[in-house]
């Protein structure tokens, strides 16, 4: 048993053990509708924060509102009326005046519970778009957001379903009391003061007055920053514990990494290292040399040069004397991995016995390398040769498919695994791959990515992982110019450059529109793209289809032919995202480019300049509004990948970043990546210092552990 000091501060557990039901201004009513919107203590409810606030000197009266334009108006009920009928025909009429007398009229079809909600004399505020109907103002089915008679300049305005049986001022109410209650014991506050100081915050219990009842503008501005830097600051100490517990626990392998011989083999590559690879290189070697398992994600956009500091990595786990496997998403991808692999190897100075098949190649004075492909597709004699060789460490290197964690895959020593392409695996695949880890250690692990996400996103979103940028493209790009085409008067030019290309002896690619809801209906629309374009613009190019629908079987054949080129233009959907990689392709053509967002655009780009002949890329849209038209002039402005997923963050907001990966989450109800991305890093700085000074303290620990779920922490160690 515990004792509870009962004049300390009040913790979140202490607020978390405190029911609804002990404030006075608690009905059963009130209790009922909170707990549906997920508040059941004083912690939740101190937590439920304000959608938004009303600033009552400002609201626009009704004869400010225009006909034809969405508008928002505090009012008052004046009159309800229920009007019977049948089916969609009952209704609600209501009458309700401004502050000036100005009246305006709300019809509620198919909500009879309106009769009950709203009475005469309520505050409320109304948005709705503004008709005129029968020579008087009206709303249909306005949003309405219950306020009272609440006094105050600035008032908070609470998040409420639709039905909730509670009005936003009852939820005011509540708080107001459980504020006034806390105010003798105070709110304890998790984070030491110093380092408050130094981030300029006010403390816990004064933001969460303030974000609740401010009196101004500037209030709620400080309130915010304190409880976005709490939730920031509770993942971030969790990401950051997890990487140090890797380290500390030691599990991994310290390999011998042999400076002499790698730098012998990066002056016999055919090019010499960027800047952003060289760095990384020496991350990673870094890393390598450590005694805990390494987990980098080494982010780089198409042709930013990956494999080769891949290679490098698995080259020194190799001179180390240990395996090094590769794993991609797809047997194409990993083909092409291992094609690279091989082609880099070979011009490392290999000394003859270049086998067609996995080619043992010397490399200066060491043994020769092994690199072995590993598919479903490899024949089952070869599969057992190889298999044997991984056991034995005969095979000191493999690229394959989830093929490589496949059941029998045992590996003699493995110490390094490469994993392209992570979100398309699942993070229970990567920790299988891992798990291949024998006596000696766990291997390390190096994650590459072909998308770039705003920094403070991977600082959330991967903050566990180290992140090494590959952000500097090989000289002698010709790189792409990018044009937006949204005038159907403009698209002959497009098909004119594209046959240009085709007769300077290039290749083009014609993306059609993304469908998502439905393959079928993508693979049909694609069809007709193509058999309109073979009747018109492209008519007598050597034109092939490739869309997600054809069996695998005939799919490859036109990959390869296109790869041979013989075929000018290949009409596609986004199945080329992946897997198709031909030089000598100059011309990519998006059309519908507004449905697809600016990485997927970028992504696609990426696919044509990247030789020496510079690339052309359209976007063709007739979606005029403004939002497409920022995304597409994103494209024509910039070609940094890491740039553009800032615009898009910007554009997009987090949600679909968040939903690969779920990282505390739950704990996120004010913290936006777009809006804080500035209190990212600094929250990530706290928690380094909170995590060099020992360990957050024991509030913080405690915090953390009730409002981060376990699922949230699992998800940390299997990543
Ligand atoms: P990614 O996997 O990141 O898309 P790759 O590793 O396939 O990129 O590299 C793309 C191309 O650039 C390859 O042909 C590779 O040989 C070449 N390359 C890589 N690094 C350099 C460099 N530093 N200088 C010149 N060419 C490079
Ligand atoms: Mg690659």
């Amino acid at each position: 048993m515990t004792l509870v000091d009962e004049s300390a501060a009040l913790t979140w557990r202490d607020l978390a053990g405190i029911g609804l039901e002990r404030l006075n201004s608690a009905s059963r009513r009130r209790v009922q509708a909170l707990a549906e919107l997920g508040v059941e203590h004083l912690g939740d409810l101190l937590t439920y924060y304000p959608r938004r606030y009303l600033d009552r000197s400002r609201q626009a009266t009704v004869g400010e509102l225009r006909v034809g334009e969405d508008a928002m108006v505090l009012a008052t009920v004046e009159r309800v009326r229920a009007i019977p009928g049948r089916n969609r025909r009952a209704r609600v009429e209501v009458l309700v005046s401004d502050r000036e007398g100005a009246r305006l009229s709300c019809v509620f079809f198919n909500q009879p519970w309106r009769a009950k909600q709203l009475r005469e004399g309520m505050g409320a505020v109304l948005y709705g778009r503004l008709e005129a109907f029968r020579g008087a103002l009206q709303m249909t089915n306005p949003v309405v957001d219950l306020v009272g008679d609440r006094t105050g300049a600035i008032f908070a305005v609470y998040p409420l379903s639709a039905k909730a049986a509670i009005g936003t001022w009852e939820i005011a109410d509540m708080v107001g009391e459980a504020l006034r209650r806390c105010e003798r014991r105070g709110i304890a506050d998790p984070v030491p003061t110093d380092l408050l100081a130094s981030h300029g915050l006010c403390g816990r219990d004064e933001a969460l007055r303030l974000i609740h009842s401010p009196e101004s503008f500037a209030d709620v501005t400080r309130a915010r920053n304190r409880l976005v830097f709490d939730e920031l600051l509770r993942m971030q100490v969790v990401l950051v514990g997890r990487r140090r517990a890797r380290r500390l626990a030691g599990e991994g392998i310290a390999h011998e990494v042999d400076r002499v011989l790698l730098d012998g083999f990066r002056q016999r590559l055919p090019f010499e290292l960027t800047g952003a690879q060289s760095r990384t290189v020496e991350e990673i070697l870094a890393d390598l040399a450590q005694p805990w398992p390494m987990h980098r994600l080494l982010q780089g956009e198409v042709g930013s040069g990956k494999t080769v500091v891949a290679l490098i990595a698995m080259l020194a786990v190799f001179c180390g004397g240990r395996q090094a496997a590769l794993m991609a998403p797809t047997e194409v991808l990993a083909e092409q991995h291992h094609l690279g692999l091989s082609e880099l190897l070979r011009s490392l100075g290999a000394t003859g016995r270049a086998a067609a098949h996995g080619g043992r190649l010397a490399l200066g004075g060491t043994s020769p390398v092994l690199l072995e492909l590993l598919t479903g597709r490899i024949r089952a004699g070869a599969r057992d040769g190889i298999l044997a060789g991984l056991a034995t460490g005969d095979v000191h290197m493999v690229v394959g498919t989830h093929a490589l964690i496949g059941e029998g895959v045992r590996y003699r020593s493995l110490g390094l695994a490469v994993v392209d392409e992570q979100h398309r695996f699942g993070v229970e695949q990567r920790a299988s791959l891992r798990a291949r880890g024998t006596a000696d250690g766990l291997p390390d692990v190096l994650v590459m990515t072909a998308t770039p996400i705003p920094r403070t996103a991977a600082m959330t979103v991967y903050g566990d992982l180290d992140v090494s940028r590959l952000d500097e493209l090989p000289a002698g790009r010709a790189g792409v110019r990018t044009e937006a085409v949204s005038q159907p008067l403009e698209q002959p030019a497009v098909w004119e450059r594209l046959r240009a290309e085709v007769a300077a002896g290039h290749q083009a690619y014609v993306v059609c529109p993304l469908i998502e809801e439905s393959e079928k209906v993508e693979a049909s629309g694609a069809e007709a793209t193509y058999a309109e374009l073979r009747a018109g613009a492209l008519a007598d190019l050597r034109v092939g289809l490739l869309h997600g629908r054809l069996p695998a079987g005939e799919r490859e054949p036109i990959m390869a032919s296109f790869r041979r080129g013989e075929l000018d233009v290949l009409v596609a959907t986004t199945v080329i995202e992946v897997g198709v990689d031909v030089g000598n392709a100059t011309v990519m053509v998006i059309l519908g480019a507004d449905r697809f967002g600016i990485a997927q655009l970028h992504q696609l780009r990426g696919r044509v300049g990247r030789g020496d002949a510079p690339g052309w890329c359209f976007l063709l849209s007739d979606n005029p509004s403004p939002t497409a038209l920022r995304r597409l002039q994103a494209l024509v402005d910039s070609t940094d990948g890491f740039e553009l997923s800032e615009v898009d963050l910007d554009l997009r907001g987090e949600g679909t970043l968040m939903d690969s990966r779920q990282t505390g989450r739950s704990d996120l109800k004010l913290a936006s990546l777009r809006r804080d991305r500035d209190w990212v890093p600094r929250a990530r700085e706290a928690a380094v210092a909170i995590s060099d000074a020992g360990g957050p303290g024991p509030i913080l620990a405690d915090e953390i552990a009730l409002l981060l779920s376990d699922a949230d922490i699992d998800y940390f160690d299997k990543s």
